[in-house]
């Protein structure tokens, strides 16, 4: 091949003129690239794990379930399966024990208003 800088005939594999000294860029850089895009291609399923085991912890478990199927969807790669399988059991947990919470209040509620009819209970005190 001939160097693009100063036209001189290079073997085909130098990475740098022996004439002029500058990068040929014989070997090409398609592997980077490709690995970049697939990068950005796969941080919608990333981002969904993420989120899906934030949610839980701001009160919106149900909404972390979601999140966390949806990122099971989308990632093709399964390169962040763990994330968002990890997103759903915590979703999961925190779901199942704020209805086992309410329930368990709810019952104490009833039972002291069973226990002292007509006071109307003001701080649960358990
Ligand atoms: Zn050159």
């Amino acid at each position: 091949m001939f160097c693009k800088y100063c036209g001189k005939q290079i073997p085909d594999d130098a990475n740098v003129c022996p004439y002029c000294g500058k990068e040929t860029h014989a070997k090409k850089s398609e592997p980077v690239q490709e690995v970049e895009t697939k990068k950005t291609s796969d941080s919608a399923p990333q981002i969904f794990g993420i989120l899906s085991i934030v949610a839980p912890f701001i009160g919106l478990s149900f909404v972390g379930i979601i999140l966390a199927i949806i990122g099971l969807c989308i990632d093709k790669n399964k390169a962040y399966k763990g994330l968002n399988v990890a997103g759903l059991i915590i979703s999961i947990i925190i779901l199942i024990l704020t209805i086992v919470l309410s329930i368990v209040y709810f019952i104490l509620i009833a039972k002291y208003i069973e226990e002292n009819p007509g006071v109307i209970p003001q701080y649960p005190s358990f």
